[in-house]
C-alpha cells in the first residue's frame, strides 16, 4: 500500500454519467467538502447519446437536444403501433452537453478537483477511511463512490445482454419526419436473439441508426463491420436510403439482469451501472442513475450515509422486470408481438409511466390485459419458484 499524499471528504472514481451526476447533485443539495473525481480517460469526446421517458423530473430534461412527443413500434410484419402524448417526451441528451454542462457546475465551485488520465489501480475501504490508488498516489477519503463497470455472475439462465451499435448519418435529401421515432423495428431477422433497429430522426437529413440485439449474456456480439452492414441493408431495403454521410458512430452493451449488485463495501458504495442502476428488463440506466445520485446527495447532505440505503424504485418492479426476463429467455421469437402490442394498445402515459417505474397498479393493470396471459403467468410462476 502507498502512503497517502492527499485526503478528501468524496472520491468519485469514473467521471461518466454516474460519476459527474453524483457530483452535480452533491453541489445541489449544498456539499462544500473537498470532493476529487479520478477517470482514466484523457478528454470527454461525444461517445453517448442517452435517451428517457421524461416523466420523472429530471435536472437533465432542458439540456436535450430534442424530444419526441410521438413514437412507433414495428413488428416484423411492419405493422406500426404508433403512439403521441402532448405531456410525455422521449428526451434525447448528447454526452458531450452532458460533460460540459457538469464541468461548468464543477468550475463554479472550488471544492471539486477533476483528474482525467487516472487509471485506478487500487480501492481499499477500512473502518475510518478508504483509500484510492491511482498512478502511484494514494487519495484517501470518508467515502468513495465507484462507477467502474463490475461484472455480476448471471444467475438461473435469464440474465441478458443488449448490445448495439449506432451510426449517426446525415443525407442529401429529405428522408426523415424528425416529428416522430422509431423505438423498435423488428422488420429483420430474429434469428440470434431479438433483434431490432431504433432510429432517431434529429431533422429531415440527419439521424442515428442503432442496430439492436438482446441476446443470452453468453452469445458472442457482432463485429462493427457486421454492425454496419446490417445497418447499411436495413436502411437500403427498409427506408430506400443506399448514399448518406457517416458522421460518427457509438456502441454500448448493457446487462440485462435481476442478479441483486453489491451496493457498498464499508466507505465503499459502487454507482452507476456497477451499482445496479440498469433497469432489468429494458437497459435504460440514466434517469435510476439520477434518482440513485440524488438519493445519496441527500443522504451526504444530512449526514446519513452510514446508514444509507437507496430505494430506486417500488419492489413490484422487481418482480416484472424478472417476470420479462424469463419470457424473454423462453419465448424470445413471441417478443416483437408482445412489443407490438404494449404499444397498440396501453395509453401512452401508462406504458411511459410503466417503463419509468412511476405507474399506478390501475396502469400496471392495463399493461397485464395487453399481453397474453399463459406465457407471462408461466413465467411469473418460475420468477417466484426463483
Ligand atoms: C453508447 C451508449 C448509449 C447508451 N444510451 C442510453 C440511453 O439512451 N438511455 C439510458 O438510460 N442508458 C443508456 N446507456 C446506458 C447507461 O446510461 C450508460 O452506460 C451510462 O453512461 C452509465 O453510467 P456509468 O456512470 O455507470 O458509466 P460510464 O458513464 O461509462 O462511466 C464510467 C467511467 O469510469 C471510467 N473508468 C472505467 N474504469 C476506470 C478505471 N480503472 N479508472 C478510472 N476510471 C475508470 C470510465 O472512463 C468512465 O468515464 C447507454 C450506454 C452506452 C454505452
Amino acid at each position: 500500500m502507498l502512503p497517502v499524499q492527499e485526503n478528501y471528504r468524496y472520491i468519485i472514481v469514473g467521471a461518466g454519467a454516474s460519476g459527474l451526476s453524483l457530483c452535480c447533485h452533491l453541489l445541489e443539495a449544498g456539499v462544500r467538502d473537498r470532493i476529487l473525481i479520478l477517470d482514466r480517460k484523457s478528454a470527454f469526446t461525444d461517445d453517448r447519446t442517452w435517451c428517457f421517458w421524461n416523466v420523472r423530473p429530471s435536472p437533465y430534461t432542458d439540456l436535450a437536444i430534442r424530444c419526441w412527443h410521438r413514437w412507433e413500434v414495428r413488428d416484423t410484419q411492419g405493422n406500426e403501433a404508433r403512439q403521441e402524448s402532448p405531456g410525455v417526451g422521449y428526451a434525447c441528451l448528447r454526452g458531450l452537453d452532458f460533460y460540459d454542462h457538469a464541468q461548468a457546475k464543477i468550475a463554479e465551485h472550488g471544492n471539486v478537483t477533476l483528474m482525467l488520465g487516472s487509471a485506478i489501480e487500487n480501492v481499499n475501504t477500512f473502518p475510518d477511511y478508504a483509500a484510492v490508488e491511482a498512478n502511484g498516489i494514494s487519495y484517501s477519503a470518508d467515502y468513495v463512490f465507484d462507477s467502474r463497470p463490475k461484472t455480476v455472475p448471471a444467475r438461473g439462465g435469464t440474465a441478458s445482454t443488449q448490445r448495439f451499435y449506432g451510426q449517426f448519418i446525415r443525407t442529401d435529401t429529405p428522408v426523415f419526419d424528425p416529428a416522430r421515432c422509431t423505438l423498435m423495428d423488428f422488420r429483420t431477422s430474429q434469428e440470434h436473439g431479438l433483434h431490432f433497429f431504433y432510429i432517431l430522426p434529429f431533422s429531415p437529413t440527419e439521424a442515428l441508426i442503432e442496430n439492436t440485439y438482446i441476446q443470452d449474456c453468453e452469445a458472442v456480439g457482432l463485429s462493427p463491420e457486421q454492425h454496419r452492414t446490417e445497418i447499411s441493408d436495413y436502411l437500403a431495403q427498409k427506408v430506400g436510403l443506399t448514399a448518406f454521410t457517416l458522421l460518427r458512430e457509438e456502441a454500448g452493451a448493457i446487462p440485462m439482469t435481476t442478479q441483486p449488485f453489491p451496493k457498498r463495501d464499508g466507505r465503499l458504495f459502487f454507482i452507476g451501472t456497477a451499482g445496479g442502476c440498469t433497469k432489468p428488463s429494458s437497459g435504460y440506466t440514466f434517469q435510476r442513475i439520477q434518482e440513485q445520485c440524488r438519493q445519496i446527495a441527500e443522504a451526504a447532505a444530512g449526514g446519513t450515509l452510514d446508514r444509507f440505503r437507496e430505494r430506486l424504485a417500488p419492489a413490484r418492479y422487481r418482480f416484472f422486470d424478472s417476470v420479462f426476463l424469463q419470457v424473454l429467455h423462453d419465448d424470445p421469437g413471441n417478443f416483437p408481438e408482445y412489443f407490438y402490442r404494449l404499444f397498440a394498445r396501453v395509453s401512452p402515459e401508462a406504458l411511459t409511466a410503466f417503463l419509468s417505474e412511476t405507474s399506478t397498479w390501475r396502469s400496471d393493470f392495463q399493461i397485464m390485459r395487453s399481453l397474453p396471459l399463459g406465457p407471462f403467468l408461466r413465467a411469473a410462476l418460475k420468477s417466484i419458484r426463483g
